[in-house]
């Protein structure tokens, strides 16, 4: 007993004699918690340093949106109120990479409460249940298919669109798809190659010229990013008879009129993810094509080649240069012209491209 309460004093003079030391001490026992640690909202305090030093965290989560972006009400915010909203931050959306779509949040969806409330679920803990089972079970009977379609916000963007989709949200059999050339939704550009891309796939909700479920969306987000995922879902619901709870949300930058990308979260219900599970962001591009996301205009590297630009000419050998060209700077005065002119311009009079600057 004597001994401890010496040893006690003992400890207490050491860390009188070096204060500085004993606080180093905890903070770096301190700094190593916050870089290793498993608890989540230190890793989202995390994540957010280490994204102001630049770091893409794309399969973390981030901070709400500061403008218009992805927004009906609280799109992907599972629930909390720590403002982490679906891994996605409308000021730093992932640039693409020559992927058709990215892991969101590590694929795993995330939907404000009202998406499963309306869907006649219940909280439960960590999980959720329809009303009177016992374990969390879920019983098909006690769902409500339905579904929810944001509005437009006051740039006349699409804000999102979610669901408990099933066969009573499908097109019956034999029902044909719609026109939906009606809407011309936010971005829309004539003759851009555009196609009028729907958030909730017709195949899944049976809703055709809806203006609150299109976006003007690139072929390869329609097609090659969201079309195998909606697939992937009808088939699903086909096969199982089971419900999925659904969100896509179009994802805008600043006040632009087209959408930087989609993000598409799906969760089974009566499997509980079991079937089909899945939290990423679609890119809306064109590859090898520049989009202005602003006015819907699209530039492809063939159209970018016969934009006008200026070429030295040499008017006697009829070569046409980049101005740079050490033959271009070489050409007689007498033989040589400056003129600002498109590619197709110039060989269509007769003049060919240098084979040193290859214009
Ligand atoms: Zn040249």
């Amino acid at each position: 007993m004597a001994k401890d309460s010496h040893k006690e004093t003992n400890t207490k003079d050491k860390s009188r004699r070096s204060p500085a030391l004993a606080l180093l001490l905890v903070l770096l026992i301190a700094a190593a918690f916050f870089m290793l640690s498993d608890v989540s909202f230190i890793k989202s305090a995390r994540d957010a340093v280490m994204q102001k030093f630049g770091y893409e965290s794309v399969d973390t989560e981030t901070e709400e949106p500061d403008n218009g972006g992805g927004t009906i009400e609280t799109p992907g915010k599972g629930g909390s109120d720590d403002g982490v909203i679906g891994g996605l931050d409308a000021g730093a959306l992932p640039e693409y990479n020559g992927q058709h779509y990215i892991k969101v949040n590590g694929n795993v969806p995330e939907f404000p409460d009202e998406v499963y409330e309306r869907a006649g679920l219940i909280k439960d803990g960590d999980s959720w249940k329809t009303n009177g089972n016992l374990m969390g079970t879920v019983d098909s009977n006690k769902l409500t298919p339905y579904e929810y379609y944001g509005s437009l916000d006051s740039l006349g963007r699409c804000t999102g669109a979610y669901g408990c989709l099933g066969e009573e949200t499908m097109p019956e059999e034999g029902v044909e798809r719609g026109d939906i050339s009606s809407v011309h939704p936010s971005g829309w550009a004539k003759a851009q190659n555009w196609e009028r891309c729907h958030l909730i796939a017709w195949a899944l909700s049976a809703e055709n010229a809806n203006p609150s479920n299109l976006i003007t969306g690139t072929h390869y987000l329609n097609y090659d990013g969201m079309r195998p995922l909606e697939e992937e879902v009808e088939h699903y619901i086909w096969e199982t008879g089971n419900h999925v709870l659904y969100m896509a949300v179009p994802w805008f930058s600043g006040d632009e009129l087209v959408a930087r990308g989609v993000q598409m979260t799906a969760w089974s219900i009566e499997d509980k993810g079991e079937g089909i599970s899945f939290n990423v962001y679609c890119f809306n591009v064109t590859p090898n094509a520049e989009i202005d996301y602003k006015t819907g205009i699209v530039t492809t590297e063939e159209q970018a080649s016969q934009e006008a630009r200026l070429y030295v000419v040499n008017k006697r050998s009829r070569v046409f240069h980049y101005p740079t060209c050490e033959g271009a700077q070489s050409i007689s005065p007498h033989n040589r012209e400056e003129v600002t002119a498109t590619r197709v311009e110039l060989t269509s009079q007769g003049y060919t491209p240098c084979g040193a600057c290859e214009p």
